[in-house]
């Protein structure tokens, strides 16, 4: 059976390919704009569709026009119209919002379908220099922490930038090998925000209230630290306090989650959880800050390499009525975020929301199984 893991590596552009970088970005990003623009004018005009293959064909016409867009490789350029078409499935399947233009700080990633070398042995645009480099034939080599090897077969590569870092995620295909998989030894897992994780036997995980605690400390530390004359010693101090505070907040979540994700992997021989899009959620400011605080994105890669580890199975199922659907008849059940019991009206199953989430998961996996 073959899984798609994400790997994530820190890369040190210099600051000039960090400037290539970054204009790249924004080019894909103006051509996701003017793309959204051209469908929705084709749409309003004569109720006619405009899709990815449209789109690529106005792109070529564009290039022509505006030489600037040949200076970003046209993979990225061409794979923005897959994203753009990806938000308006989710936009349909009532998962998203309808499709906004992008501001500066919402795009922060491109995407390289291709890497290494193809089939007959070509070095394709983006791939590893010898010295083990990342290399792009436009861009020359960049440094990357290899922290650790990437395993499997690299399908694609997304640059991301977060504030002032840039990463490489390597999507990679790996051939687990689960000989002893037992599937009645099978666990569904949600994970929210009152609650860190509710398994679909009933148990409940809370919430690293500690993590709070912390950072609240941090925020006081940072406040105290704009007040600071710079370049005191009393600033000096400060930056001191409120670094050691930061690396002890980020350790203890980690701590938190290195427990919780061990014990799952070593207990249950098939885990199931939501394969979630975490940027997508995070954008939602009330709900933002406990959802990067509870660093689901982070407990989910623990999850996928501990379970590798142990010989068990992680499977990402797709969130669709998780939450709305009744686990025990199938009945759609709409309700808000705030309602935290799940009642059907036909069956009468009354249980907690994240607990029938977590078996509508388990049953979606067991499903999954069953075809492969
Ligand atoms: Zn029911």
């Amino acid at each position: 059976m073959a899984m798609l893991i994400n790997q994530k590596y820190e890369l040190f552009p210099t600051d000039e390919q960090k400037e290539i970088l970054d204009r790249w970005l924004q080019h894909c990003r103006q051509t996701y704009n003017s793309a959204l623009l051209d469908k929705e004018r084709k749409y309003k005009q004569n109720r006619e569709q405009y899709n990815r293959y449209d789109m690529q064909r106005q792109q070529t016409l564009d290039k022509k026009k505006y030489p600037f867009l040949k200076e970003v490789p046209s993979q990225p350029l061409q794979e923005v119209f897959v994203r753009l078409k990806k938000s308006f499935d989710n936009f349909f399947r009532k998962d998203a919002k309808y499709p906004k233009q992008k501001k500066y700080r919402d795009y922060t990633s491109m995407t390289f379908p291709q890497f290494g070398f193809n089939k007959k042995g070509n070095r394709m645009a983006m791939s590893f220099s010898e010295k083990n480099k990342l290399y792009h034939t436009k861009l020359g080599e960049i440094d990357i922490l290899l922290h650790r090897p990437i395993e499997g077969t690299i399908k694609q590569l997304i640059i991301k930038r977060q504030g002032t870092r840039w990463y490489a995620i390597f999507s990679v295909e790996r051939q687990a090998l689960p000989k002893d998989i037992d599937i009645n030894n099978a666990i569904g897992i949600d994970v929210g925000i009152n609650k860190y994780a509710v398994l679909s036997n009933g148990l409940e995980y809370g919430n690293p209230r500690f993590l709070r605690k912390k950072e609240m400390q941090l925020k006081k530390a940072q406040r105290k630290l704009s007040k600071r004359k710079k370049r005191s010693a009393n600033y000096v101090k400060q930056v001191h306090q409120v670094r050691q505070l930061h690396e002890k907040v980020a350790n203890q979540r980690k701590d938190f989650l290195h427990k919780l994700s061990y014990n799952l992997a070593k207990y249950y021989s098939v885990i199931a959880v939501e394969n979630l899009n975490i940027r997508n959620m995070v954008r939602n400011r009330k709900l933002s800050k406990s959802i990067s605080d509870a660093g689901w994105g982070m407990f989910r890669n623990m999850l996928a390499y501990k379970c590798e580890k142990h010989g068990g199975l992680l499977i990402k199922v797709e969130p669709e009525f998780t939450s709305q659907d009744c686990s025990c008849c199938g009945n759609r059940v709409k309700k808000s975020l705030s309602v935290r019991t799940h009642i059907c009206t036909k069956c009468g199953t009354v249980l907690d929301r994240d607990h029938n989430a977590s078996l509508n998961i388990l049953q979606k996996a067991k499903e999954e199984l069953k075809i492969q």
